[in-house]
């Protein structure tokens, strides 16, 4: 099947928008991916036509409500080929699927045991394992990452050792775009008995995981980073660990029974869903990875994969430029300095001239000190940015070149 980026262009309203006077171009899509109209769509109906909490009113417009929410999580179970809709977890995105799993391990971890975390990680992914460190008395180790930004798996295999309970890697890294061998690290962590959760933020926009072949015990994800609103997300968690963790809030639809003296917490989803969710981003969600798979994901990485080429080669043809990261497992990310010059300077220039991209240390400050820089100009790129856009950044990144040195 052949791609044609600029069909796919119309669907997405904001690509039509000048910035300072420049058709736009956005480059940020790592932090954030623009929305289809099929996704504003589904948006604009839910508040139109069925706005209503679910889970509840025995009137039509919950039910309705009710219905498109259940669908939403069931085209989600779907997507990611997971075997129940109960290990479907609605959360308000990456960074809540994080730190609820955190604290249920907050319950499980003794002094003594280890956590293995990557240094790859966004900050989401160290700071609750910091706290549930101190928390519980156990200590957290670090996979080391070398100079082209891959992990050091040699010393993977070192570092777990019996002591290990859980092992938090990045599917893919936010800062650089390496592809993580999470296949390996799930199976070596299996063989030590200790669990797995894998961060898929900045994944699902590009590769389809299958869970199930994966055999992971937790993943987590944000629809807003997949062509769906902010605000909402998934946790997957194998049932038997969800039935294991405490429920992270207390509140409404999370019970079954409450009186003064106890109360007994609904069966899974639910117990991990207390209070009134996204209900509208949930249903979204689901309309933008139905938008996804129509492009088809085998699609979108052959795509990708010709712009970050066609990128790269470009970018390198300025002189000083340097791009950090650059493992052959990696989406289309660069991230990037000009010799001399402030990323943030760079960044300002380029904004000037109509393009978005992000400047500064990306969340992922230790990869940063890795490589002794205050930071990089990060360009990432999706399936709608085209050669053309490319070539834009490269004349930019060029004029604040002759203007900063
Ligand atoms: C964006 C991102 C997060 C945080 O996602 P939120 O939606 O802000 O919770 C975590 N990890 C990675 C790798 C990310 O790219």
């Amino acid at each position: 099947m052949s791609f044609d980026v600029q069909k796919i262009r119309e669907d997405f309203p904001i690509l039509h928008r000048q910035v300072n006077g420049y058709p736009l171009v956005y480059l940020d899509n790592a932090a954030t991916s623009q929305k289809p109209q099929a996704v504003i769509d589904c948006i604009v109906d839910y508040y139109s036509l069925y706005n209503a909490n679910i889970h509840r009113g025995v009137h039509t417009l919950s039910q309705e409500a009710t219905d498109a929410y259940e669908k939403a999580r069931r085209k989600i179970q779907q997507h990611f080929h997971i075997a129940l809709p109960e290990e479907v977890i609605f959360t308000s995105g990456t960074t809540h699927g994080i730190n609820l799993v955190a604290n249920g391990f907050a319950s499980i971890l003794k002094k003594g045991d280890e956590v293995l975390v990557s240094a790859l990680e966004h900050h989401s992914n160290i700071v609750p394992w910091q706290m549930l460190c101190e928390r519980t008395g156990a200590s957290l180790k670090v996979i080391p990452m070398n100079e082209s930004g891959e992990l050091r798996m040699d010393h993977y295999d070192t570092l777990l050792t019996p002591k290990t309970q859980l092992v938090f890697v990045n599917h893919v890294s936010n800062a650089l775009g390496t592809i993580n061998p999470i296949e390996e690290i799930i199976e070596k962590a299996h063989a030590m008995n200790a669990a797995v959760l894998i961060d898929g933020a900045q994944s699902c926009a590009h590769i389809r995981p299958d869970l199930q072949k994966l055999n992971v015990d937790f993943y987590v994800t944000s629809a807003h980073k997949m062509c769906g609103p902010t605000g909402v997300g998934m946790l997957y968690g194998k049932k038997e660990w969800l039935e294991k963790l405490p429920p992270y809030q207390g509140g409404g639809e999370m019970i079954k029974e409450v009186t003064f003296e106890k109360t007994t917490y609904a069966e899974l989803p639910h117990k991990f869903e207390a209070g009134t969710p996204n209900i509208c981003g949930g249903i979204a969600f689901g309309a933008a990875i139905d938008y996804l798979n129509e492009i088809g994901f085998e699609t979108i990485a052959n795509y990708e994969d010709s712009l970050l080429i066609y990128a790269t080669q470009r970018l390198l043809e300025i002189e000083g430029l340097k791009i950090y990261g650059t493992s052959k497992n990696k989406t289309a990310v660069i991230s990037f300095n000009l010799e001399g010059i402030h990323p943030y300077d760079v960044g300002t220039i380029v904004d000037k001239l109509g393009i978005a991209v992000r400047t500064g240390h990306h969340c992922a400050q230790p990869i940063m000190d890795f490589y002794n820089i205050p930071g990089t100009v990060r360009a990432s790129f999706s399936f709608y940015n085209t050669k053309e856009e490319v070539d834009r950044l490269t004349e930019a990144v060029q004029r604040a070149k002759s203007m900063l040195s």
